[in-house]
C-alpha cells in the first residue's frame, strides 16, 4: 500500500461538475489500492474574488483578516469534494490546515510552513479514509489562521508528501511543464522530465505551473513530483533529481514574467551602509527582491536597480518613501512595463557562450535590455514589455525550444 498525495488546482475544482469529476478520479485511484491524501485549492477564481471584496473596503486590508477571509475558499472545496466522495460510497474526511497540523511562521498572507504534525492525517489514512486537506493554509504559533502566499496549495501538497514519505501528483489544467509557455510560443515542447534545480528557476522566473517554494521543498526532501492534466489520462512531466538519464540540453527552458516592476534609485551616496538600509527595509516588509544591479561608483555615487513583485507595489511605495526621507538627494524611478526573460539549463554549468549568444540575439532583433543577471544555471534580462513577443520567438528558435 503506497500513499499518494494528489493536488487539484482551482480550475480543476472550478465547478460542481468538475468537483464530481475529481471525486471520480480520486475514487478510481483509491480502488486501485493506493491510500490517498488530496489537497485542493479554492474553486476557480474564488481567492481573487475574496481579495477583491476586501479591497472594496480598504486599499490595504488588515493581513490577519485577509488570511481569515481567503482561507474560506479552500474550506468550500474540501467539504464539497468530501461530500462528492461520500456520495460515491467512499469513506473520507476533510481537514482544514489547522486540523491537518500545518504549522507556520512569518507574516500573514506570506506564511511559511515550519512543520506538520502529521499524526491526525496519518491516523485517518490508516483507517483507510481518503483525507481531503485544504491547501494554502496553516496556523501560526498563536493559533491564527495563516495563508502561504498565492499558489500556496502546491506547497501544502509537497510538504505533506515530504512528511508522509510519498510521491506528489499535481493535477492541473496544463498537461505538464513546457520549454516555453505555449501561449507565447505555440510550438513549445513538453518536457518528460525536469530537474528540481531547473524547475525552481523556471517557477521563480514566471513559469506559473507550480509555486516556487513547493519545488524547493521537494528538492530538499527529495519528493518526486508528477505534473499532469486533471481531466484526462495523458502523460505529464516528472520533476526529480537530475540524473544522467535526463537529456541535458544547454537550455532547458525559457521563462517569462510580467509580474515584476523595476525600481531604480539614482544618486545613492556610495557606501555599503546605505545599500544595506534600502534592502533591510525591503526585507522587513517581506518584499522578495529579485534582480539587483548596481553601477560602479562615480564621484561618490552609485545607481541601483532591482525588480520586485508588482503585487507588492503598495508596500514598496511605503519603503521608497522611508528611503527618500532617509537618503536625501536620491531620485527614484519605478518602471512598470518591464518583462523578465530568463533562459535556464543545467547544461550551462559546463558550456560557455550562452550569454554571448543571447546578446547577439538581442542585437540582431533590436531588443534593448535594462538589466542582466546570471546564476550557474540561468541568465535573466529585463526588457520592455513591448519587446516581449519578439524576444521570446527569437530566443526559443535559437535554442530549439
Ligand atoms: N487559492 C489560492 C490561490 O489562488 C491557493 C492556490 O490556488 O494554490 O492563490
Ligand atoms: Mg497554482
Amino acid at each position: 500500500m503506497a500513499i499518494v498525495v494528489q493536488k487539484y488546482g482551482g480550475t480543476s475544482v472550478g465547478t460542481i461538475d468538475k468537483i464530481k469529476n475529481v471525486a471520480k478520479r480520486v475514487a478510481k485511484r483509491k480502488k486501485s489500492g493506493d491510500e490517498i491524501v488530496v489537497v485542493v485549492s479554492a474553486m476557480g477564481k474564488t481567492t481573487d474574488i475574496l481579495m477583491g471584496m476586501a479591497e472594496e473596503i480598504s486599499q490595504n486590508p488588515d493581513r490577519r483578516e485577509l488570511d481569515m477571509l481567503m482561507s474560506t475558499g479552500e474550506q468550500v472545496s474540501i467539504s464539497l469534494l468530501s461530500i462528492a466522495l461520500k456520495e460515491l460510497g467512499y469513506d473520507c474526511i476533510s481537514l482544514t490546515g489547522l486540523q491537518a497540523g500545518i504549522q507556520t511562521e512569518g507574516s500573514h498572507t506570506k506564511a511559511r510552513i515550519t512543520d506538520i504534525e502529521i499524526e491526525n492525517v496519518r491516523k485517518h489514512v490508516t483507517e483507510e479514509k481518503i483525507v481531503v486537506v485544504a491547501g494554502f493554509q496553516g496556523v501560526d504559533e498563536k493559533g491564527n489562521i495563516t495563508t502561504l502566499g498565492r499558489g500556496g496549495s502546491d506547497t501544502t501538497a509537497v510538504a505533506l508528501a515530504a512528511k508522509l514519505n510519498s510521491v506528489c501528483e499535481i493535477y492541473t489544467d496544463v498537461d505538464g511543464i513546457y520549454t516555453v509557455d505555449p501561449r507565447l510560443f505555440s510550438t513549445a515542447k513538453k518536457l518528460d522530465y525536469i530537474s528540481y534545480e531547473e524547475m525552481v528557476e523556471m517557477a521563480s522566473l514566471g513559469a506559473d505551473v507550480m509555486e516556487t517554494r513547493s519545488i524547493e521543498i521537494a528538492q530538499r526532501f527529495n519528493v518526486p513530483i508528477y505534473v499532469a492534466l486533471s481531466t484526462e489520462e495523458w502523460p505529464g512531466t516528472y520533476i526529480k533529481e537530475f540524473d544522467d538519464s535526463m537529456e541535458s540540453k544547454v537550455i532547458t527552458g525559457l521563462s517569462v514574467s510580467d509580474d515584476d516592476i523595476m525600481i531604480t534609485i539614482n544618486h545613492v551616496p556610495y557606501g555599503a551602509r546605505n545599500i544595506s538600509k534600502i534592502f533591510q527595509s525591503l526585507a522587513l516588509n517581506d518584499i522578495n527582491v529579485d534582480m539587483i544591479s548596481q553601477t560602479a561608483p562615480f564621484n561618490g555615487y552609485i545607481n541601483i536597480s532591482f525588480t520586485a513583485p508588482q503585487r507588492d507595489k503598495f508596500l514598496i511605495d511605503g519603503v521608497l518613501e522611508e528611503i527618500k526621507a532617509d537618503l536625501v538627494g536620491i531620485e527614484v524611478d519605478v518602471e512598470e512595463d518591464i518583462t523578465k526573460l530568463s533562459v535556464v539549463g543545467i547544461g550551462m554549468k559546463s558550456q560557455s557562450g550562452v550569454a554571448a549568444n543571447m546578446f547577439k540575439i538581442f542585437a540582431d532583433n533590436d531588443i534593448e535590455f535594462k538589466q542582466v543577471t546570471t546564476s550557474e544555471i540561468r541568465i535573466s534580462y529585463t526588457i520592455n514589455t513591448n519587446d516581449k513577443e519578439k524576444a521570446v520567438v527569437a530566443v526559443a528558435r535559437e535554442f530549439n525550444l
